[in-house]
């Protein structure tokens, strides 16, 4: 019988419904969801061909275990694998001590997964030893959101890209990352064509198309861009100096430092015209409103939280923040990561927007957890933790729903870290990723169409994912097999204690989670699966008692910092970790595109989405092919400090001379090598620790 089920796509963070149409045991197709209000029935390519991305045969059926590195895996059943694992781990934690375990989980989870990891992590492992994907992805805007505005909350709604009347985009590829909200920009610009749209971008994507103004700057210069910015407009008087005297702090000292960012310094320094930069401070600084949105080109750096905090600086010191069509604006990423963000997802963070380094939050969801306390020692971040394994210290490691052997910079030390790491465990749908093939124990996972629960998008919009058909052969939720892992756990660690983990459907953990963000900035006690199901996706903050969610936060210009004031926040221009020198001439920048998603488990199952771009190439501009005899199509060897990886070279004209782009798809499963991540560095940002993955020193040589 013909069915349709409402649910949120799985890819990108604009998190668009969908309706799935399926018979029950098979989805038919997707469509997107008119009354979604993230993207009214809209859909990118990814997102209408979700329903030919299920292939049967990249699935993990049932859980497979090996007993030594060198063995084959061979069939468990799932009793026995729990029990196995459980087993591993006590064993761990008695003879090394619970920060000899970890779990590095994904941006890809659901918020009820999220919270059952970080509570078992935390409350009965007693480690923070939890991290997840988004530490590459979104944690550098998390530090400037909270040291500028004191809360990790993008304060806009998606109606504001539509209200503004200037918006700067940077480091973003907006028409390929995020298609549907592009969309939405480029149907307000044909509505409103005095709206005006800035691009800083050292590529000209095809965002760039939609630009009155591109700022192609030199890789990594963001900051001494907006710093440039900020000198011209105090030098113009474009500054709100009411908004700053009545609603900010540290005014003064960015003063004094960017007195230094003169345009002629700037200039050099970004390599684009003075003029370009004067006419993108006249833009921003005239504009009745002005909107920011960011991606990986900020996050992804060694300055990323400098990069994010001088942004925002643009936003405080113009006022221009907490009212329609204005404001600081991140994209994020991945489908949930800010529900990662929001349960405490990253080694740093606690549920509810908590610190784990603050005793005062570790007493409050201590208390509520029903344990006495909450481990103290600092967990790793995603680049330690993989080097904390290779270097022996993790006796046990938890991986689900990400590849890292694909993803983390400096793949060779990863490959090595799996490989000695005494046991792995993977959580994962799709038995075909780089990292499957290091698990001593593979768990199936249900997929996208086959789980329950709930999301988070980059407006704070909470939707509903919901289950079409059932998951394949023996897969399980994710929630699922996390917590009864922790039931067999607690058996082996804690026998006399009633269980904490036991849980029979999504909602119950998704309201015990909603009570540790009651009086938070998030605060999210008045949501529940049937309030949702009856009004609709939600924005938080959606206190108990509300009728409908919050658009805009800081309408009122208190900020939740101590004194209720947001924070300039003054820091010198940084360049990039790795320079080109005469070796390694090149700049390579990784990243997205229109229709792949990520290491390709998903996409690369649809030949369809192979339409748009067949192959990895590496983009070249037609100066630099030309210099080293290169031509179209011709395989290349790439060279880094750290490795080398061979592909075919193509003519990139959107490419400024001395810059290389690779797409971050392809893993070696189809590549002669491993894939980009083994020529970027794991050097990352002091606060955010998010790795450098735009920049790196190469060199290209014929074959
Ligand atoms: Fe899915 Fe993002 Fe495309 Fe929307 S824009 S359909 S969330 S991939």
């Amino acid at each position: 019988m013909h069915q349709t089920t409402a649910s949120t796509c799985c890819y990108c963070g604009v998190g668009c419904g969908v309706l799935i149409e399926h018979d029950g045991t098979r989805i038919h197709n997707v469509k997107g969801d008119p009354d979604h209000p993230a993207n009214f029935g809209k859909l990118c390519s990814k997102g209408s061909t979700l329903h030919l991305t299920g292939d049967i045969a990249a699935r993990g059926l049932y859980p497979e275990l090996r007993l030594g590195k060198g063995l084959a895996r061979a069939r468990i059943d799932w009793d026995n694998a729990l029990d196995h694992v459980a087993d591993r781990f006590a064993e761990a934690i008695r003879e090394h001590g619970p920060d000899s375990v970890a779990f590095y989980i994904s941006g890809q989870l659901l918020t009820e997964d999220y919270y059952a990891f970080n509570k078992l992590a935390r409350a009965l492992v007693g480690t923070n030893n939890i991290d997840s994907n988004s530490r590459l992805c979104m944690s550098s805007a998390v530090v400037g959101y909270k040291r500028s505005l004191g809360a990790d909350a993008p304060p806009c709604s998606y109606e504001d890209i539509e209200l503004s009347d200037c918006l700067l985009i940077v480091g973003s590829n907006m028409a390929y990352a995020h298609p549907v909200l592009f969309r939405r920009l480029e149907e307000a610009k044909a509505r409103r064509p005095e709206m005006r749209v800035i691009v800083v971008d050292p590529r000209r994507t095809d965002t760039c198309d939609l630009a009155d103004l591109h700022l192609a700057i030199q890789p990594g210069s963001d900051v001494a861009l907006f710093h440039g910015l900020m000198h011209i407009l105090l030098w113009e008087g474009w500054v709100d100096r009411t908004f700053i005297d009545a609603h900010t702090e540290g005014f003064e000292a960015l003063k004094a430092l960017v007195r230094d960012y003169n345009p002629a310094m700037v200039s050099e320094l970004c390599a684009i015209p003075v003029e370009a930069l004067q006419q993108c401070a006249r833009l921003i600084g005239n504009a009745p409103s002005f909107l920011s949105l960011w991606c990986m080109g900020l996050n992804q750096s060694t300055a990323g939280s400098a990069k994010n905090s001088a942004l925002i600086n643009l936003h405080l010191a113009t006022g221009q923040i907490g009212r329609p069509g204005a404001g600081p604006f991140s994209l994020t990423g991945q489908p949930n990561a800010m529900g990662g963000r929001e349960t405490g997802s990253l080694s740093n963070l606690l549920p509810g927007h908590r610190e784990a380094g603050n005793p005062e939050h570790r007493k409050e969801v201590a208390a509520y957890w029903g344990v006495e306390q909450l481990p103290e020692t600092p967990g790793l971040h995603a680049i330690d933790l993989f080097e904390k394994v290779r270097a022996g210290k993790i006796k046990a490691l938890w991986i689900a729903c990400t590849n890292p052997a694909q993803s983390v910079p400096d793949q060779r030390g990863v490959h090595e870290a799996l490989a000695t790491c005494p046991f792995v465990v993977v959580q994962e749908a799709f038995f075909t990723t780089e990292t499957c093939r290091y698990a001593d124990l593979l768990l199936p996972a249900a997929s996208w169409g086959e789980k329950e629960g709930s999301v988070t998008n980059s407006e704070r919009r909470v939707s509903r994912v919901r289950s079409a058909v059932p998951a394949p052969g023996e897969a399980r939720a994710d929630w699922s097999i996390t917590c009864d892992f922790a039931r067999r756990l607690e058996i082996r660690l804690h026998p006399e204690q009633p269980s904490r983990f036991d849980y029979q459907r999504p909602d119950q953990l998704f309201d015990e989670y909603k009570a540790l963000t009651r009086g938070r900035d998030l605060d999210l006690t008045g949501l529940n699966y049937a309030l949702i199901e009856r009004i609709g996706p939600q924005q938080w903050p959606f206190p108990d008692g509300s009728v409908t969610g919050t658009t805009r936060l800081y309408a009122n210009r208190v900020f939740p910092t101590a004194n209720g004031r947001a924070r300039f926040i003054a820091e010198h221009y940084q360049a990039p970790r790795e320079r080109r020198e005469a070796r390694y001439p090149l700049t390579l920048n990784t990243g997205r595109l229109r229709d792949q998603w990520h290491g390709m488990s998903r996409t690369g199952t649809a030949a369809q989405l192979f339409g748009h771009v067949e192959e990895a190439l590496l983009g070249l501009h037609p100066d630099d092919m030309r210099r080293r005899r290169l031509l179209e199509g011709q395989l290349v060897r790439l060279r880094s400090r750290r490795g080398s990886l061979i592909l075919p070279v193509t003519r990139d004209d959107t490419l400024q001379p001395g810059q290389a782009f690779l797409p971050m798809h392809w893993g070696d499963r189809f590549l002669k090598g491993l894939g980009c991540n083994v020529l970027t560095l794991p050097d990352h940002d002091p606060l955010s620790k998010q790795p450098e993955l735009k920049h790196a020193a190469i060199e290209v040589e014929q074959v």
